[in-house]
């Protein structure tokens, strides 16, 4: 039964998503039954003036409705996940340069990682692109230089967590946490963030899929994505992943693979 309510909660999330788009494409289609209607009245009045116009209109609408589906097969033909114990710290310090590259040299750079932190379960190279993504978004957010910090934490999700009440089982995770002092996000945008195609970057900058592809693997990896986010001030995308709590396989020198069981 948790297997299934998971299972719902995940088809949930996917519908969510999903929803924006098909609103987008309803609204070419519309525009496409409108040019037609149109021509067919046109035609039957026996008036054949702008017929043209209406049918490049017509075709305008069908082409970007194709590179919508294009687009949306191609997000949808993700690698499939590989999840392995992880440990986040020597993940996101393995990074350290690859981040310094991809911001460049007008942001400073920080690199926090807690004491003691638990290992967590996902796949380990869509977590990678899953912070470089964050941090792009971070970079973006501060056109005038600032600061990237990278932070790790343990976290314990309770029922008082607004993310519990809604979709996140209650219990212990690892969060990730990316934090840019840029330009923040006003409450229309964190809407619909996650939304794929969403963007407010001019066109040919952005593609709108960063977020999205983030909270899918979130939500695979039976974790979460949370926006903290003040206008003016800055943003902390959160990624929050489950605590991995089984067997680590240790290898001990000419022996075989150990169990050893972690609490
Ligand atoms: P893209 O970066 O291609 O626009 P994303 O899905 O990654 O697509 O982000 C969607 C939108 O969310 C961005 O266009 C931007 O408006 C907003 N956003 C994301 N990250 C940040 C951030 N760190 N600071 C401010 N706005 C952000």
């Amino acid at each position: 039964a948790e297997e299934q309510l998971r299972q719902a909660q995940k088809m949930e999330a996917v519908g969510q998503l999903t929803g924006g788009i098909a609103h987008d494409f309803n609204n070419l289609l519309a525009g496409i039954v409108g040019s037609l209607d149109l021509m067919q009245t046109r035609m039957a009045q026996g008036q054949t003036n702008n017929i043209e116009r209406y049918a490049k209109a017509a075709m305008s609408s069908a082409q970007r409705a194709a590179a919508l589906t294009h687009r949306l097969l191609a997000f949808s033909r993700r690698q499939p996940l590989d999840p392995k114990p992880v440990n986040a710290n020597q993940l996101v310090v393995s990074m350290e340069d690859l981040l310094r590259r991809t911001i460049g040299p007008l942001h400073a750079l920080e690199i926090v990682t807690a004491g003691d932190l638990w290992t967590t379960l996902c796949d380990p190279n869509q977590l990678e692109s899953a912070i470089l993504n964050l941090a792009i978004n971070a970079r973006d957010a501060m056109p005038d230089g600032g600061k990237l910090t990278i932070e790790t934490a343990n976290a314990h999700l309770d029922n008082a967590c607004e993310a519990v009440q809604r979709d996140v089982a209650p219990g212990p995770y690892v969060a990730i946490g990316v934090t840019d002092t840029g330009t923040g996000m006003p409450p229309d945008v964190i809407a619909r963030a996650f939304e794929p195609f969403f963007t407010t970057k001019p066109l040919g900058q952005g593609t709108g899929l960063g977020l999205s592809m983030v909270y899918g693997f979130a939500k695979q990896s039976e974790g979460h994505l949370r926006i903290y986010s003040k206008v003016g001030q800055g943003t902390t995308m959160k990624i929050y992943l489950p605590r991995y709590l089984g067997p680590t396989e240790v290898e001990l020198p000419g022996e075989d693979v150990t169990e050893v069981p972690r609490a």
